[in-house]
């Protein structure tokens, strides 16, 4: 885990759990621990800049981006992020008090300001620091944070309270499954060619239905989409089972699917078709877990 608690406390940085707030030459900034404790992320507020000088800059990191371990960094706002990367090295306080004062310096040369313009109003003069989701975002006036706190806080209380409807999510979920496992089904039943690459469907529809009853897109969510998706692979599974119960004249009973499920010839081709549908359905799982985390509403805390 980063150390930047360590850091913060070192360089008598104010912390808040993953931030470090300080100041340099005029230059507000945050960083932020990653997962990594080789790679942190600078952001410096800064007063509007020129096109023009947003070039120059470039043209200076692009020189020093090696010596200073810069990754990335990009200009938005009032705000010019970067990635420091120590690839496998860790940060010391020396460390980070040079780069931020490398950084702050090239700046200076080319001509950007510290932040004093309000980000509400537009106007300079501005003096209070605007957090957004912990990061220094920009300045405010003190009379316009306080209105646009009361403001947000206002619209926070009159938004409805979205109760999150597990039950239709779930019942949904296993529905879609279901109905995900349909084009497998009918193609092995009619063309019979590796059919259970179609258990990739599975997933998909699952997690389309589980939007569509009203699932909330939370951690939650990509458990109950991968249970279902498993017991659609499952249920498609015992249909074939069925089929070949179906097809030989035999009754639905526990024994017959016992006589399938063991019988030499045909458990093979059964299980050879729960081992493909398994892995196709789980080869799907990360993508479809990735579009829940980037649907999940995300919170803006504005502080
Ligand atoms: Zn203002």
């Amino acid at each position: 885990m980063a150390n930047l608690s360590k850091l913060a406390t070192a360089l008598n940085l104010e912390y808040q759990k993953p931030h470090a707030y300080g100041i340099h030459n005029g230059f507000n900034y945050t960083i932020e621990e990653t997962l990594s404790s080789s790679v942190y992320i600078f952001y410096f507020l800064i007063d509007e800049i020129t096109s023009f000088q947003i070039e120059s800059f470039s043209t200076y990191i692009k020189q020093s981006k090696k010596a200073m371990k810069i990754q990335a960094f990009d200009v938005k706002g009032f705000i010019i992020r970067i990635v420091w990367n120590n690839y496998f090295g860790t940060m010391t306080s020396t460390q980070l008090l040079d780069f931020i004062d490398k950084m702050t310096t090239i700046f200076t040369k080319v001509d950007f300001q510290p932040s004093q313009t309000c980000g509400i109003c537009g106007k300079p003069e501005a003096t209070s620091l605007v957090k957004v989701n912990g990061i220094i975002m920009f300045k405010a006036h003190e009379e316009c944070k306080t209105a646009k706190l009361a403001e947000l806080k206002q619209e926070q209380g009159s938004a409805p309270v979205e109760k999150p409807n597990y039950v239709g999510g779930v019942l949904g979920a296993i529905i879609g499954a279901f109905i995900g496992t349909i084009p497998w089904i009918l193609v092995e039943l009619y063309i019979g060619f590796y059919a259970a690459v179609l258990g990739i469907l599975i997933g998909y529809a699952s997690f389309y239905a589980y939007k569509k009853f009203g699932g909330p897109l939370n951690n939650k969510a990509k458990y109950i989409i991968a249970a279902s998706t498993i017991l659609g692979v499952l249920f498609t599974n015992v249909f074939f089972a069925s089929y070949i119960i179906y097809y030989a004249q035999g009754a639905f009973v526990f024994d017959n699917y016992i006589l399938v499920y063991t019988d030499p010839e045909v458990s093979v081709i059964l299980f050879k078709d729960l081992g493909l549908g398994l892995l196709m359905s789980v080869f799907a799982l990360p993508t479809i877990i990735n579009k829940v985390k980037s649907e999940e509403k995300r919170q803006l805390i504005v502080e």
